[in-house]
C-alpha cells in the first residue's frame, strides 16, 4: 500500500477523522485500503494531524517516505506529528479516542470501569477502525479516558475530533482531563 503525504490537489476531500473539509493546498495523509468493490484500492484522506492521531501506523509508512524524499525540508511542527503517532504506538487505544459529547440517554456504560454514564453528562466517543472505516466503539468516562489509554496525553486528541460543545462545556472537559 502506498500511504502518502502530499498537498491536498483539490479542495473537495472530507477528512475521515474529523469530518472537515481538508482546504486545496494544505497537507493531507493518504492511507490506501483495499476496496472491496472493485478489487482495487481506495484513498482515504485525513488532515495530517487527525491521521498521526487515528491512524498512526500508516502515518509513520508515509511520513518516513516523505523524510527520504524531502530532507531536512519537512514542514514546521512535522516532528510533533510524528511523535503524536508514535506515542500511538506505544499505547494503542489512544488511536480510538474521538469526540467529546453530551450523553444523549443514560444507557451506554464506560469502557474503562464499567459504570454507566449518566444522561447529560459529557462523555467521549470511542472508535474501531476495520475494513477501511471507523465504527463507533463506546464510551468513556471524561476521567477514565487516561486510565484506558494507559497514558496521560489524551487532551490535544479530543480537542482535535471535538466540534460540537459549546465553550462553557468544553471547559469541563479540559478541567476534568487535566486533574
Ligand atoms: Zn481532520
Ligand atoms: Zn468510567
Amino acid at each position: 500500500m502506498e500511504h502518502v503525504i502530499e498537498a491536498a490537489t483539490s479542495g473537495r476531500a472530507k477528512c475521515r477523522g474529523c469530518g472537515q473539509r481538508i482546504d486545496k493546498g494544505s497537507l493531507r495523509f493518504g492511507e490506501q485500503v483495499e476496496n472491496p468493490y472493485n478489487d482495487g484500492v481506495t484513498t482515504l484522506w485525513f488532515h495530517p494531524t487527525c491521521g498521526a492521531f487515528k491512524r498512526p501506523e500508516p502515518f509513520l509508512e508515509a511520513a518516513e517516505k516523505m523524510t527520504e524524499r524531502e530532507g531536512a525540508d519537512t514542514p514546521d511542527g512535522f516532528d510533533a506529528l510524528t511523535a503524536a503517532a508514535q506515542r500511538g504506538l506505544e499505547h494503542r487505544r489512544l488511536a480510538r479516542l474521538d469526540s467529546a459529547e453530551a450523553a444523549a440517554s443514560g444507557r451506554a456504560s464506560c469502557r474503562h470501569c464499567r459504570e454507566r454514564i449518566d444522561k447529560g453528562a459529557l462523555r467521549i466517543r470511542l472508535v474501531w477502525f476495520e475494513a477501511g472505516r471507523f465504527e463507533p466503539s463506546g464510551f468513556l468516562h471524561l476521567t477514565c479516558a487516561a486510565p484506558y489509554c494507559g497514558a496521560t496525553d489524551v487532551l490535544p486528541r479530543i480537542r482535535q475530533f471535538t466540534t460540537g460543545l459549546s465553550d462553557e462545556a468544553w471547559a469541563k472537559v479540559e478541567q476534568a482531563l487535566a486533574g
